[in-house]
C-alpha cells in the first residue's frame, strides 16, 4: 500500500487553514503532530458516551471507562511488543517518563560514586532529570560524544564504561538533527557489562518499528503527542524486574493496596506507578493514534516521509552558504540548517509570514547547540501529511528571505 496523500489530509482537519492569507504548510512535526478525526472522535466519544472514573468503579460506565483505559493500554503494548500489559506504565509524556524513571530508578539502586551515561545530543528532558539526581545522590553524568555528521561516537562510548556506570540513557532519534542512533549496538554493548539502558523514543516511535523484545532494552519512553495523539499522555515500557523493584514515584489513590497510618502497602504493576486519576481520554485518543499509524503502516509512513525529506534535501542543498547540521548516514525525517550569518529566529518569523510553520532555536538540546557553537538552527520536520508542493514554497521560502538578508 502506498500513501493516499489527499485522503490523508481531508483526515487532518487544522491543515484546511490559512495563515497570514497562505495557506498553511506545517513542518514543525518533531515539536508535536496534527490530529486525525479518528483520534479527535475517540476522545470527543470518552466525554458524550462513557466519561466516568476508572478502576473500582461498580457503576456502568466506571466499566466501560475502566475497559477502554485497559484497552488502551493493550494497544501500547503490542505497539511496542512488550511482552506483559503491566510493563506499560501511562504517563503525561516522554519527560514525566524519565523523571519517574530518575527518580525511582534513583532512589532504588543510585549511590554517591554511581554514573549514569547520557550523549550530547540530549533532548534536555533525558539530561536535566539525570543533573537533579547528581544533586540529590551525588551520582556523575558521563556524556558520550557525537562526530560532526551529528552520530554518536561508540569508540568513546565504550570508554565511558566502567563498574560505576549504572544506567545508559540515550535517545533513539534525535529531535533536534533527526539522527537515529545504533541504540541495538548500544544495548548489546551495555547489557555485556551489566548495564541497564533506557531509551527516549519521543521522536522514535512515529518513524520506525519499536520492539521492545527484539531491543531487549530496559526501558522505552515516549509521548502520545508526536504520535498523531493527543496532549497530555505517554507511556514507557520498564521490564517487570526493575519495576517490581523499584520505589513509586508519586503516592496517591491508585497507587496503594491498602493504607493506615502504621503503613501503607503498594499497588501491583502497573497500578504502582499511576497514582491519582489517570488521563484515560488521553489514553483512548492514544490507543485511536495507534490505530491510526498501524492502518497506513508503519514502514510506508516512514518511506513517505524518506522521500520528501531527500527531495527537500535535494532542493535545499542549491542554495547558497546554507548549512546543515546532522548529516548522519541514519536519519529520519528532520532537516536542521542554517543560512550564512541569519539568525534562526529571523528566518522562521519571516517563513511564518508565508504560512511556513518551522521551529527554530536551540530545540531543547542547548549542549547540542554549544557543540556547533551555534545559538539554533531552523529545523523542518515531516509527517505523513506534507507534501512536495508545500515542501517547493518553503525552498522558495527560505531563498526569499536569504535574498532579502543579501
Ligand atoms: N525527548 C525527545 C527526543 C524529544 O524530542 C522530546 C520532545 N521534543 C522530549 C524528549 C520531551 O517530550 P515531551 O515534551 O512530550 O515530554
Amino acid at each position: 500500500m502506498s500513501i493516499d496523500i489527499q485522503k490523508i489530509r481531508k483526515d487532518f482537519p487544522i491543515l484546511n487553514q490559512t495563515v497570514y492569507g497562505k495557506p498553511l504548510a506545517y513542518f514543525d512535526n518533531a515539536a508535536t503532530a496534527h490530529k486525525p478525526v479518528q483520534v479527535i472522535n475517540a476522545i470527543d466519544e470518552v466525554y458524550t458516551k462513557y466519561n466516568s472514573n476508572i478502576h473500582r468503579g461498580v457503576h456502568h460506565l466506571s466499566n466501560v471507562c475502566t475497559q477502554a483505559f485497559e484497552d488502551a493500554r493493550i494497544k501500547v503494548q503490542q505497539f511496542v511488543n512488550a511482552p506483559n500489559a503491566h510493563e506499560i506504565i501511562f504517563t503525561r509524556g516522554t519527560t514525566e517518563a524519565i523523571n519517574l524513571i530518575a527518580s525511582s530508578f534513583g532512589e532504588t539502586f543510585l549511590k554517591e560514586g554511581d554514573e549514569i551515561i547520557v550523549s550530547q545530543l540530549e533532548h534536555h528532558s533525558n539530561i536535566v532529570p539525570w543533573q537533579l539526581l547528581e544533586k540529590r545522590k551525588g551520582i556523575t553524568l558521563k556524556v558520550i560524544p557525537i562526530n560532526d555528521d551529528g552520530e554518536l561516537m561508540l569508540d568513546r562510548f565504550e570508554e565511558l564504561l566502567s563498574d560505576k556506570t549504572k544506567l545508559v540513557s540515550v535517545a533513539h532519534i534525535s529531535n533536534a538533527l533527526g539522527t537515529i542512533n545504533p541504540i541495538k549496538k548500544i544495548i548489546t554493548t551495555a547489557h555485556a557489562n551489566n548495564i541497564p539502558v533506557m531509551i527516549d523514543g519521543a521522536q522514535a516511535v512515529q518513524h520506525v518499528k519499536v520492539d521492545v523484545q527484539e531491543l531487549d532494552c530496559d526501558f522505552y519512553v515516549f509521548s502520545g503527542h508526536k504520535l498523531y495523539g493527543p496532549t497530555g499522555i505517554g507511556a514507557f515500557y520498564g521490564k517487570e524486574k526493575w519495576l517490581n523493584q523499584m520505589e513509586p514515584y508519586q503516592g496517591g489513590g491508585e497507587m496503594i493496596q491498602t493504607v493506615s497510618f502504621e503503613g501503607t502497602t503498594f499497588n501491583e504493576l502497573p497500578f504502582k506507578f499511576e497514582a491519582g486519576t489517570p488521563d484515560y481520554s488521553g489514553a483512548v485518543g492514544l490507543a485511536a493514534a495507534i490505530d491510526y499509524v498501524n492502518n497506513l503502516g508503519l514502514k510506508n509512513i516512514a518511506a513517505y516521509e524518506h522521500e520528501l525529506h531527500d527531495y527537500a534535501m535535494k532542493k535545499l542543498s542549491d542554495i547558497p552558504n546554507i548549512q546543515f547540521y546532522g548529516t548522519a548516514k541514519e536519519k529520519a525525517s528532520v532537516i536542521s540548517f542554517n543560512v550564512g550569518n541569519i539568525h534562526p529566529f529571523d528566518m522562521g518569523t519571516l517563513l511564518d509570514k508565508m504560512g511556513l510553520a518551522v521551529r527554530t532555536g536551540h530545540h531543547c538540546a542547548q549542549p547540542l547547540m554549544q557543540r556547533y557553537n551555534i545559538p539554533g538552527t531552523v529545523r523542518a520536520s515531516f509527517a505523513v501529511y506534507n507534501t512536495k508542493e508545500e515542501i517547493d514554497r518553503l525552498v522558495e521560502g527560505v531563498i526569499k528571505v536569504s535574498q532579502l538578508f543579501g
